[in-house]
């Protein structure tokens, strides 16, 4: 148990260094930032992590958070039963439904293959999407993974397991930066790369 302030201080310090791109000298920043506003700040701040995570689950379906069973895209029967677009993790939908280019349906890997840390197909949703595309209407799969080593792994690994299934398999075309991450990708440049699609492998 904290005893005085700064192990208070130390604990919201080490939190926030839990966070992606957050350092030493950030979280402490950040820390000393929420202990001087007012308290609603800090409690509005908890409050809001707090509940998300208690009523945010994954989608059934496609293992999106979701609020429900199913989420509000799978819910949606007039989006394009055709295409299903397979992307690394919640975010990246997030983008793709801000740049309004898409009205087809996703699937969350929450991951990609990676050998360096032992992350292997198991540990993803891939036998999940080998499944929905097994029993579900898509014509196309788009894959919409970060252009490095472990998305290029991934893409093959699913080319590979989609195989038997009477499907068209597409990835995003170039125009995105080797190396970058989708969630930073501009919408524009987002939409291109929807767009301008090609034939994978
Ligand atoms: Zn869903």
């Amino acid at each position: 148990m904290p005893i005085n302030h700064s192990d208070y201080v130390k604990d919201i310090v080490f939190a926030f260094k839990k966070l992606p791109g957050i350092g030493e000298r950030s979280a402490r920043r950040l820390a000393f930032y929420i202990l001087s506003q007012n308290e609603s700040v800090a409690y509005n701040l908890a409050d809001a992590i707090k509940s998300a995570k208690q009523n945010i689950k994954l989608c059934k379906n496609c293992f999106n958070l979701s609020g429900d069973d199913l989420c509000p895209i799978c819910r949606n029967q007039s989006r394009n039963t055709k295409l299903l677009c397979v992307v690394e993790n919640p975010e990246i939908i997030y983008v793709f439904e801000k740049s309004g280019n898409y009205n087809g349906y996703y699937h969350v890997l929450h991951g990609l293959i990676n050998p360096l840390e032992g992350i292997t197909p198991s540990d993803i949703k891939l036998r999940e999407l080998a499944d929905r595309v097994e029993s579900g209407s898509f014509e196309e799969i788009i894959l919409a993974l970060n252009p490095n080593s472990n998305g290029e792994a991934t893409s093959i690994y699913i080319q590979k397991i989609l195989s038997p299934y009477n499907v068209h398999i597409t990835a995003l075309a170039r125009g995105i930066p080797i190396g970058s991450d989708l969630e930073y990708v501009d919408k524009e440049t987002l939409s291109e790369a929807i767009n301008f699609r090609k034939n994978f492998g």
